[in-house]
C-alpha cells in the first residue's frame, strides 16, 4: 500500500489482482529484527475483508478450472521466471522482516521455486486412469477435479517457502487461493501476488489477507472455502484442523518439532558437528527442521560438547544483510523473550549450559532481537526444555547409552517431524529409517526437507489430516477424485438389469 506519513510501510492485502486496504482498522507492528525498528504497520483484515477476498476467488473460480492444464502451467512457468529474476529482491524483503541471513533467504526463494517447477508439470501430474472394456462395450475413467476456493494460513519463518509448498499445486490443480501470511513477516506475500498477476494469472486467482485470528477465523468458518492448509505451531495446527472440518473443509495442518539428531560411535565426528552447528543455529533455530536435540550415543558424548561448545562461541552472529554473519536475530521482542526464558528454565531444571548466549551485543545493532547460540548438556527427557517448542538457537544434548535407547527416546517425543542419524553402518541406517515413528529422515543429512517431487510432513504431533504438502500428496489434496464408467447407444445391452453389474 505504500509509505505513511511517518515513513512507516503501509502493509495492506491483495484482493482481485490489484492491492487492498480493507475495511478494518486494526493494525499490527512489523519490525526489522536486526535493528528492532518499526518498519510498518499490516492491516489485519476483519470478516468483511476475508469475504471479499473470498468472492473475488469464488468468482474466478469456474474460469480458472476451465482454463486448459497446459495454459496452467504456462503460468506457472512464466511465474517461475519472474521468481528467478526477483530472487535478490524476494530474499531481501524476507532478511528485513524476519532477520535471516541474505543468502538463507535466497535459499528459502530457492526451495519454494522448485515447488513451482513441480508444479509445471501439473498436464502430467493431473492426469487420470483409463480402463478399456472394462465389461462389454463400457469403459472406465478417472480424474481429479479441483475444490474450488482454497486457503493457505503460513508461519513467519518461511514467508515465502511455505506458501510456496501451497499455492503453486493449489492454482495449477485448477483451484483459487487466498494466502493468510503471518503478521509478523507480510511483505513477501505481496510481492507474490504481483508477480503471479505479471505472470498472466487471472485476477481473483490468487489473493492475500493479512491478519491474525480473527481472519483465520472468519476463513475456517466461512462457507465458500473448500480446503485449508496449515503450518505453524502444534496448538494452533490442532484448532484449524478441528475448526476446519467441523466446518466441511478438507484440512492439512501441519504443526512443531522437536527435531533430534542420533550421533552413533561410528560417526564422522566432523561431519555430525558441521551438521549441528548448521542444523540448530542456521536461522536462529527458527526452522521447524532445525536440529534442537542431540542424541550423543555411548561413549561419543564428551568429545562431541566439546567441539560443539568451541563452535557455538565462534558464530558470527549479525545483520542478515551482513554477508558474513552466520546467524541473524530472532523475529521479534516477544520471541526473544520467550527463548531466553527457555534458557532461564533449563538452568532451573538442571540441565548443564555450556555456552550461553544471553549477554551476546551485536555492536551497532543494539536494540536487535539477537541471542547467542546456546547448549546444554545432560538434558533429560523429563525436562520442559527438552519437551517442549524452543524455536531458537538452542541446542540440548541427551546421552544415551545404545541404539536401542535413542529410537526409543525419539519415539517417545510427542513431535514426529524430521530426525537424523549420523553413522557409517549401513545397517543400523536401514533398521533407524525403519524403526522411527518420524515423518523425515536424515540419514548422515541433518535437515532431511524433501525435495519438491516427493512431499513434506510430520508424524504424531506434528501433522494433522492425512496428506502431507506439495509433491503428489500436494496434487491429491488439492483435487478431488471422479470415476466415470461410460457406454455409447451402439454398444448397449438390451434390458434392465437387477442384479449387481458384473463383467460380460
Ligand atoms: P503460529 O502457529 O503462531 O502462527 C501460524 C499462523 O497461524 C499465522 O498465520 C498466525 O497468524 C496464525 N495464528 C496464530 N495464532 C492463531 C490463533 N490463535 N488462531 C488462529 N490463527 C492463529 O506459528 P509461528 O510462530 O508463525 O511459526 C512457528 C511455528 O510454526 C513453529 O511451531 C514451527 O515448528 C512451525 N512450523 C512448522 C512447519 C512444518 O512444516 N511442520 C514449518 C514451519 C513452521
Amino acid at each position: 500500500m505504500g509509505k505513511t506519513d511517518t515513513q512507516l510501510a503501509d502493509i495492506g492485502h491483495w484482493i482481485n489482482g490489484a492491492p487492498a486496504g480493507g475495511a478494518a482498522t486494526r493494525t499490527s507492528e512489523v519490525f526489522n529484527p536486526a535493528t528492532g525498528e518499526v518498519t510498518g504497520l499490516v492491516r489485519l483484515a476483519d470478516a468483511a475483508t476475508v469475504d471479499a477476498a473470498v468472492q473475488a476467488a469464488q468468482v474466478a473460480f469456474p474460469a480458472w478450472a476451465d482454463t486448459p492444464v497446459l495454459r496452467r502451467a504456462r503460468v506457472m512457468f512464466r511465474f517461475k521466471e519472474l521468481l528467478d529474476a526477483n530472487r535478490d529482491a524476494l530474499a531481501a524483503a524476507i532478511t528485513r522482516e524476519h532477520g535471516k541471513v541474505f543468502e538463507d533467504a535466497k535459499g528459502e526463494v530457492t526451495r519454494g521455486i522448485e515447488v513451482v517447477e513441480f508444479a509445471c508439470g501439473i498436464p502430467h501430474l493431473q492426469k487420470g486412469e483409463y480402463s478399456e472394456q472394462v465389461s462389454t462395450g463400457i469403459d472406465q475413467f478417472s480424474m481429479r477435479q479441483p475444490l474450488g476456493v482454497c486457503a493457505g494460513i503460513t508461519p513467519f519463518n518461511f514467508p515465502c517457502m511455505v506458501p510456496m509448498w501451497m499455492f503453486p499445486v493449489a492454482l495449477a490443480c485448477g483451484n483459487t487461493f487466498i494466502l493468510k501470511p503471518s503478521e509478523r513477516d507480510p511483505s513477501p506475500s505481496l510481492m507474490l501476488g504481483d508477480l503471479l498477476k505479471q505472470a498472466g494469472l487471472p485476477d481473483g486467482v490468487f489473493n492475500v489477507v493479512q491478519g491474525d485470528k480473527a481472519a483465520v477465523d472468519a476463513l475456517l468458518t466461512h462457507p465458500d472455502v473448500a480446503a485449508v492448509s496449515f503450518v505453524g505451531s502444534t496448538p494452533i495446527a490442532e484448532y484449524i484442523q478441528n475448526t476446519g472440518t467441523a466446518h466441511g473443509k478438507r484440512v492439512q495442518a501441519l504443526g512443531g518439532a522437536k527435531n533430534h539428531m542420533v550421533v552413533m560411535p561410528d560417526a564422522d565426528l566432523d561431519q555430525a558437528v558441521d551438521a549441528l552447528i548448521g542444523s540448530a543455529y542456521g536461522s536462529a533455530g527458527e526452522r521447524c527442521m532445525a536440529i534442537s536435540v542431540c542424541v550423543a550415543v555411548g561413549r561419543i558424548g564428551d568429545e562431541l560438547v566439546s567441539r560443539l561448545a568451541q563452535r557455538a562461541k565462534a558464530l558470527k552472529i549479525g545483520d542478515g544483510m551482513d554477508p558474513t554473519s552466520e546467524m541473524g536475530p530472532l523475529v521479534t521482542a516477544q520471541h526473544h523473550a520467550k527463548v531466553r526464558g527457555y534458557v532461564d528454565l533449563g538452568e532451573q531444571e538442571g540441565a548443564r549450559l555450556v555456552v550461553d548466549g544471553r549477554m551476546l551485543k551485536v555492536p551497532a545493532r543494539e536494540r536487535g532481537f539477537f541471542l547467542g547460540g546456546c547448549l546444554f548438556d545432560h538434558v533429560q527427557p523429563g525436562m520442559r526444555i527438552y519437551k517442549e517448542e524452543i524455536f531458537g538457537p538452542v541446542l540440548g544434548v541427551v546421552r544415551v547409552p545404545d541404539f536401542a535407547a535413542a529410537v526409543k527416546l525419539v519415539n517417545e517425543h510427542e513431535f514426529g517431524n524430521g530426525v537424523a542419524l549420523f553413522t557409517a553402518d549401513g545397517n543400523t541406517a536401514r533398521e533407524f529409517a525403519r524403526r522411527v515413528q518420524i515423518g523425515m529422515i536424515g540419514i548422515n543429512v541433518p535437515i532431511p526437507v524433501p525435495m519438491a517431487f516427493y512431499s513434506f510432513g510430520g508424524w504424531k504431533k506434528s501433522l494433522f489430516g492425512d496428506t502431507h504438502a506439495y509433491g503428489m500428496e500436494g496434487v491429491r489434496f488439492y483435487t478431488r477424485y471422479k470415476a466415470v464408467m461410460q457406454r455409447w447407444p451402439g454398444s448397449i445391452a438390451k434390458g434392465a438389469e437387477f442384479t449387481m453389474p458384473v463383467a460380460k
